[in-house]
């Protein structure tokens, strides 16, 4: 059994005024044939999970081309061309096959394509005409009928943080490996939910969806169920279709995968009113530490999240921070490449002028003049050993830390989403040890600060990825969606 397999993906923020091109694919993790399995043999991805199953079923996967970029504003329409032809002339070339297995997102958007998955999947399918084609998706997937349509199963994430890529690219593979034998015959049923929620709200980690990915696993053992997927969202895309959606694979029976759909639909429905999220001021999360005896406390800025699009060089919080001379703080990051050159040819020791961050946009902030001291210079490697991404080496490019006042900046090259702990541990920060630590992440934190922070806030600063989603002027998304329209309906 021969499975043709690989990936074109993306996180489309459309709110972020940065425009993907395919440099920000051909010079982020862009892999061909072996070296796809190179890359993510024994990793906690779904193409880790991919290649395991096949090894144990005895299935020979094909990699064809495996591209991931940073997520960022719109993605080019000629760049997303490139990428697809790549794909599918590979496809094409690669001989006899039983089946596809692709590694997609779900909320990749271009300047002529608000549902790039579906476009790709249905052009898939026009290659491989009737073979299976198994598809995993992020949790954040605006899945749309069309990605319904043109696949055999959907499968998603059910943890955020993303804790359990692997074992979905498992179940994927052993789908796939059943429906190829006649084992099962995959019928699935969608439905969408006029719901948009934010991240903050949609962690698996909190009890409000803890319970609800109960219920989704109970419902897949069921008799006749073989997969279900909630998918939350991603509410920085203003495409139509953003927001939540269900999918239930059951084997041959149409109207139980319909049926199970729409109950599990109407239970979210029922809920929309749980998916608030409390946020606070800067002003209120520093003076909240001031009274605060534990720690650390870790302030998340999601509305600068680079992992759903963000700049990363936002300085709302580090303006305020040094207005406030705050004490024993370390702020994790800010993408700043001129500033990482200006440190370095300082060095180590030394004290510079300098103006961090803010380059990108003036929505997170201005740069900000100060006197730094450089305390340390890393080439920005690290190996993750967080629940998310587990082996992987991360890469921030070369990478200093600067002391200003009681405040340490990480300041990286590359935009980078902290949730791995060794972020500060590889540049000799003890995370454990500090008062307070911003993190540039909405959630995905979570997964490996819950055990050390003594608290977890939620900070409301301007930004492309804010928990507000109140604060965007949302022109294509459909009408009415709650909780934008209070009086939005469900059936
Ligand atoms: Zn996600």
């Amino acid at each position: 059994m021969r499975i043709a397999t690989g990936c074109i993906g993306h996180e489309t923020n459309t709110f972020s005024p940065v425009k993907t091109s395919i440099d920000n694919f051909k010079g982020g993790a862009y892999y061909i044939g072996e070296e796809i399995v190179a890359a993510f043999r024994q990793t906690s991805t779904i193409t880790g999970g991919f290649i395991d199953s096949a090894e144990k079923l005895d299935m020979q996967l094909d990699p064809l081309l495996w591209t991931f970029a940073t997520p960022s504003g719109t993605v080019e329409q000629t760049a997303y061309e490139i990428l697809k032809a790549e794909f599918l002339d590979r496809l094409k070339r690669t001989g006899q096959i039983d089946g596809v297995l692709l590694d997609l997102h779900g909320a990749m958007v271009t300047e002529a394509i608000e549902d790039v998955e579906g476009d790709f999947i249905r052009a898939v399918r026009e290659v491989v005409g009737p073979l299976p084609i198994v598809v995993t998706l992020d949790f954040h997937a605006n899945i749309t009928a069309e990605m319904a349509e043109s696949a055999d199963i959907i499968i998603g994430f059910d943890t955020y943080p993303h804790v359990d890529c692997y074992e979905r690219g498992f179940e994927a593979a052993q789908l796939i490996f059943a429906t190829i034998r006649g084992d099962i015959r995959p019928t699935m049923a969608y439905r969408q939910l006029p719901l948009l929620t934010s991240p903050p709200a949609q962690c698996t980690m909190k009890p409000l969806m803890s319970e609800v990915l109960k219920k989704l696993h109970a419902l897949e053992v069921e008799a006749g169920v073989v997969t279900a997927t909630l998918s939350m969202g991603f509410p920085f895309a203003d495409i139509r279709d953003a927001g939540v959606s269900i999918l239930v694979t059951t084997n041959g029976d149409e109207k139980l995968a319909e049926q199970c759909a729409a109950e599990f639909a109407t239970y979210i429905w029922e809920m929309r009113d749980a998916f608030r999220v409390d946020l606070v001021s800067v002003e209120e999360a520093i003076q909240h530490a001031n009274h605060s005896k534990g720690k650390p406390i870790v302030l998340a800025e999601g509305s600068d999240n680079p992992g759903g699009g963000g700049p990363c060089d936002g300085t709302t919080i580090l303006r305020a921070f040094i207005e406030a001379d705050v004490q024993d703080a370390v702020i994790a990051v800010i993408a700043d490449a001129e500033t990482v050159d200006s440190a370095i040819s300082a060095g180590v020791g030394n004290r510079i002028e300098l103006s961090v961050g803010g380059k990108t946009d003036r929505v997170h902030g201005d740069p900000v003049s100060l006197n730094g001291y450089v305390k340390t210079i890393s080439d920005g490697t690290f190996v993750h050993k967080g629940p998310m991404g587990r082996g992987r080496v991360g890469n921030m490019g070369r990478t200093v830390v600067l002391k200003v006042g009681g405040v340490e900046v990480i300041v990286t090259e590359k935009r980078i989403q902290p949730y791995d702990a060794e972020v500060l541990r590889s540049v000799g920060i003890e995370p454990s040890d500090r008062k307070l630590i911003v993190l540039k992440s909405a959630v995905h934190f979570r997964a490996d600060y819950t055990p050390i922070a003594h608290e977890i806030l939620e900070v409301d600063t301007p930004g492309v990825h804010s928990p507000n989603l109140f604060s965007y002027d949302y022109q294509k998304l459909r009408h009415p969606i709650y909780p934008l329209d209070p009086t939005a309906e469900f059936r």
